[in-house]
């Protein structure tokens, strides 16, 4: 499959996308991401992305090449281009290529931002055997930076992560830091005690997820209670049920913890039915 992308201003086939090795986001991870799910070839919660990307930028002091109606309009054109009806589109702005490798910051105005959008067609993103099974994951250190809220492309940790928890024969890890659950590799982390949905407090620690904000929201609005606070393993262990939200798995539920059957070792009904409401919400609301 040969993919249509978008650099800096240019659609072009995947193979004649080249970037600088001057690059910023090559040489010190210096860049920032959103990814954004597409239901029915739509865009899931485009505005929510476009305001997190402006939020890291600006948290970074890095400027944006693009307003987010042309964003928006990319975003549309490469669904379009390369026939996406279910799966992703992901997003990379960098603060570009300068003459030189240097710590420093290079000026804007002589060296402009890279940004890169691509797809990824995932037929079935919505329909995952995974969610009816569930999803296995282990405990790890959270050894990442303390600015977790601004999306950066710093992915090492996480995908070491990925790479423990894989090795331990599971799906995913969860990042703890005194002690309590900061999140997931790549997801935001919940878990259900009587009924009550309890997930960590948005703060710095803490990727604000947009699928987070969206489910909360729903669950709200279902008259589901729920709390925002941080948690141990012990507690998640003895929880009725947990789960992950994230774009590309939207609401998943988590079976096992560090060996630990959680509830009856099935999705369980409260990540079932968010789960559901979520993915209705979703697609309705889509643009
Ligand atoms: N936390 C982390 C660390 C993530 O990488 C992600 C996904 N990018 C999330 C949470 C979930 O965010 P969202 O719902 O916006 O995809």
């Amino acid at each position: 499959m040969s993919r249509i992308v978008y650099l800096n201003g240019e659609y072009l086939p995947e193979a004649e996308a080249k970037v600088s090795i001057f690059d910023r986001g090559f040489l010190m991870a210096d860049g920032v991401y959103e990814v954004t799910s597409v239901l029915d070839g739509k865009l899931v919660d485009f505005d929510g992305h476009a305001k997190r990307l402006q939020r890291s930028l600006g948290e970074l002091d890095m400027a944006s090449p693009v307003t987010m109606d042309e964003l928006l309009e990319i975003h549309r054109e490469l669904l379009r281009r390369n026939d996406v009806v279910e799966g992703m589109v992901y997003l990379q702005i960098t603060r570009g290529a300068p003459a030189d490798r240097d710590f420093v910051f290079p000026n804007p105005e002589e060296t402009p931002s890279t940004i890169v959008l691509f797809t990824q067609n995932k037929p079935g993103l919505a329909d995952n055997p995974a969610a009816k099974r569930g999803i296995k994951v282990i405990s790890i250190d959270d050894l990442r930076w303390h600015r977790r809220d601004i999306k950066t492309v710093q992915l090492l940790y996480p995908s070491m992560g990925k790479m423990m928890a894989k090795a331990a024969g599971c799906d995913d890890a969860w990042l703890v830091e005194d002690g309590h659950v900061t999140e997931g590799t790549s997801n935001n982390a919940y878990i259900v005690k009587g009924g009550r949905i309890i997930t960590r407090d948005l703060s710095t620690d803490i990727l604000h997820g947009i699928t987070r904000a969206a489910v909360l929201r729903f669950a709200r609005e279902a008259q589901m209670e729920v709390e925002e606070r941080p948690f141990t393993i012990e507690e998640a262990q003895q929880a009725d049920e947990a789960f992950i939200t994230s774009a590309s798995t939207f609401v998943m539920p988590v079976v096992e913890i560090d060996g630990a059957t959680i509830g009856a070792g099935t999705p369980g009904p409260v990540a079932t039915r968010l789960r559901e409401i979520y993915l209705e919400e979703s697609r309705k609301a889509a643009i």
